[in-house]
């Protein structure tokens, strides 16, 4: 999709601190980090919402978060594992991503 910033990430025409690829997923850190650890993990294809994505998908999504959330140490102490949806998730891009926090203890409930 021309117009998504994550789209063009994915095409190399917005630079990222890219942390993994391969042909379905792409891992990089989030330019305003929320937490020590605050990377997000898309797929490559454009899709807008978790509620559009399939099964699939989210569990390569789901695993590969869980995966690099641990290479970067949470794996002992955990982490937050966040994927905002339309208006009232707070979603500001509307292409499927899910957030890895971690490197801090994360408050609860969300505002
Ligand atoms: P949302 O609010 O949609 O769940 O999260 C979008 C996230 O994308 C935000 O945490 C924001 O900081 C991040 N973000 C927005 N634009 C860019 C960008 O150009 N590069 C990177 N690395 N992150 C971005
Ligand atoms: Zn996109």
């Amino acid at each position: 999709m021309t117009d998504c910033i994550f789209c063009k990430i994915i095409a190399g025409e917005i630079p990222a601190q890219k942390m993994y690829e391969d042909d379905d997923l792409l891992a990089f850190r989030d330019v305003n980090p929320q937490a020590p650890v605050h990377f997000l993990v898309i797929p490559k294809t454009h899709i807008p919402t978790i509620l559009e994505a399939e099964a699939g998908l989210l569990g390569k999504l789901l695993f590969k978060a869980r995966e690099l959330a641990v290479q970067e140490g949470c794996g002992e102490r955990g982490g937050r594992f966040v994927i905002n949806c339309r208006e009232d998730g707070g979603q500001t891009v509307d292409h499927l991503h899910v957030h890895v926090l971690g490197g801090r203890s994360l408050g609860w409930p969300p505002g």
